[in-house]
């Protein structure tokens, strides 16, 4: 049954992508509802949401994380849904569940999907039977080292050992050679236990020059899935994206078209709904293997909708209204031009270490094929207790070379000053002959770090 439209939205987030949520809602004509804890009393949520709620102190567990903090300030102020973001509760299955009960919509996939993509195991289980490539790995959680061990013979090495609870690129460990096993096994469980509260691990081939390709869907609550094209973020730093683009210049046409033909049938057949991430590691020999599905909006959204025209957090929003994809999206979705996206954090540039504290000059840049999503201001403080994601700045260009030379012009207006940005690091990324020629793999920025990093 679609329900009515969305009177109120409260966004349980901060930083730029609760402003990014707010800017659709407004779009929209919903009111919103910021929630912020005591470090973000001055962040921009809470300056352009109709409605501020303090939710408790600077740390996460005790704010952004709580939740019956959050599900009372939703009661209070009366919304009809909240949009979690990403991080924090976004793929948090129980807190999905507690909306329903309380009666409020939960803007993101139904509590069992996130559940099963929530387990990495399971969703690669789910997805090779389905007829999506899944890289060859354990059938499902690893009992003992010795269970690996034999895994490991079977496959061949190397190998990773993956926490299946895991994100953010954390809790993965190497495996070159057998004697290295079981050592590494016990230290990734260990990881696993304390930061996923969960020890399962799973393992699986170890490409050691990837490329990370993902591909952006919607479903909406009525069976129907459409696969926005792929965006490829290849350029990481300790496993985290740093720059990303669409489309990937590694991905044909046809290829393309078969991974999206088989998604949709899996999703489909999963029941998903509103805004994912399917992720796929492409080989040396150009396959492209499944890794893992994130059941909510990503960071680097923004290049998608430059390529296809499409907002994808007003569609989330009006997904969760109930509205059919065909009534959301304006035509078939087809991609144009060339998006890149530059996340600008709050780091050193060289040795990526957190840069909190006071901006005392900032200027964003624009023109033409420019977008900047930040939360950031001049004399704004970035707190040290959060991600260090400052800003993201997105340009468009009809075709790669012209996105390329748009970010370059773009970095170089683009002032913050009193803290380190990552603004530098961009500027030799963009610069280097490989990164423009589109010849890199996930290894690529360990080009710009210092030696042993
Ligand atoms: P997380 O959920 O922690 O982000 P992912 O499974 O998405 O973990 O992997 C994050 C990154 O780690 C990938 O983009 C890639 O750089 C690297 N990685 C993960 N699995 C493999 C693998 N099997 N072989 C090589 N690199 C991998």
């Amino acid at each position: 049954m679609p329900s009515a439209p969305f009177k109120k939205i409260l966004i349980a987030n901060r930083g730029e992508i609760a402003v990014r949520i707010i800017s659709a809602c407004k779009e929209l004509g919903i009111q919103t509802v910021a929630v912020y804890s005591e470090a973000d009393r001055y962040s921009s949520h809470v300056r352009f949401a109709d409605q501020a709620i303090c939710i408790g102190p600077a740390k996460s567990a005790r704010s952004y994380l709580d939740q019956p903090s959050i599900i009372s300030a939703a009661e209070i102020t009366n919304v009809d849904a909240i949009h979690p973001g990403y991080g924090f509760l976004s793929e948090n299955p129980g807190f999905a569940e507690v909306c329903e009960t309380s009666e409020i919509k939960f803007i993101g996939p139904k509590p069992a999907v996130i559940r099963l993509m929530g387990v990495k195991e399971q969703a690669r289980a789910f997805m090779r039977q389905m007829g999506v490539p899944v890289l060859p790995g354990s059938t499902g959680v690893l009992g003992s080292p010795e269970e690996a061990l034999e895994t490991a013979e079977c496959i061949g090495y190397p190998v990773i050992l993956k926490a299946s609870a895991g994100g953010g690129g954390r809790g993965m460990r190497v495996v070159n050679r057998p004697d290295e096993l079981a050592g590494l096994f016990a230290q990734a469980q260990s990881e696993a236990g304390s930061a996923f509260s969960s020890p399962d691990l799973y393992l699986e081939k170890y490409i050691a020059a990837p490329r990370h390709i993902e591909f952006q869907v919607l479903g909406d609550e009525h069976q129907g899935v459409e696969i926005l094209g792929e965006r490829e973020c290849s350029i990481q730093r300790r496993h985290q994206k740093l720059l990303e683009e669409s489309p990937s210049l590694a991905v044909s046409d046809a290829q393309r078209a078969e991974i999206g033909a088989a998604l949709r049938r899996a999703l489909a057949a999963a029941g998903y709904s509103n805004a994912g991430t399917v992720e796929f590691l492409m080989d040396e020999d150009g396959k492209l293997y499944f890794i893992e599905v994130n059941a909510r909006v990503q960071v680097e959204h923004p290049v998608t909708e430059f390529v296809t025209g499409i907002d994808i957090v007003k569609s989330q929003i009006r997904i969760a209204q109930g509205e059919r994809l065909e009534e959301i999206l304006p035509g078939p979705v087809t991609l144009r031009g060339h998006a890149i996206e530059c996340r600008i954090n709050a780091e050193n540039p060289d040795t990526f270490v957190p840069s909190p504290g006071r901006i005392t000059g900032f200027h964003a840049p624009g023109g033409i094929g420019v977008r900047v999503d930040t939360w950031a201001y001049t004399d704004c403080v970035v707190p040290p207790y959060y991600d260090s994601l400052l800003a993201k700045l997105i340009t468009y260009g009809n075709d790669r070379g012209e996105a390329i030379r748009r970010m370059q012009r773009a970095l170089s207006m683009f002032i913050v000053e009193g803290i380190y940005t990552s603004i530098p690091l961009h500027q030799r990324i963009l610069a280097d002959p490989d990164f423009q020629a589109g010849k890199f793999d996930t290894n690529f920025v360990k080009r710009f770090m210092p030696a042993g990093k």
